[in-house]
């Protein structure tokens, strides 16, 4: 016996398959291979300057840190993928353009 799948479970967006999980697990990594590699190169300069420019730019990057580990910890805990506002699943398109992406579109805008 089959369940008939309702209407709105169709427009539903898919799981993420064991493969897009490896592309976004590398993505994400990437990204924050990155990202340590830019604090270390503005600390440096910060060391040598302290410029409030360099400053501001160190803290936006370490931010961004902050997402990239965030979204590796989610991605090991089962809950990567899922809008922190409307609990549904964002599309694999957008979380490969964004990796740390936290919002469906909807909610984005
Ligand atoms: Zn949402």
């Amino acid at each position: 016996m089959t369940t008939p799948t309702p209407p709105a479970a169709q427009a539903a967006v898919a799981p993420l398959t064991p493969h897009q999980r490896i592309v976004l697990r590398d993505l994400l990594h990437q990204l924050w291979c990155d990202r340590v590699l830019d604090i270390t190169t503005l600390a440096v300069r910060f060391h040598e300057n302290e410029d409030s420019d360099v400053a501001a730019r160190l803290a936006k990057v370490r931010r961004h840190l902050v997402d990239v580990e965030a979204a590796l910890d989610r991605l090991e805990s089962g809950s990567y993928g899922k809008c922190d506002g409307c609990d549904r699943r964002i599309p694999f398109e957008q979380l490969e353009a964004d990796p740390q992406e936290r919002y469906c579109r909807r909610c984005r805008s």
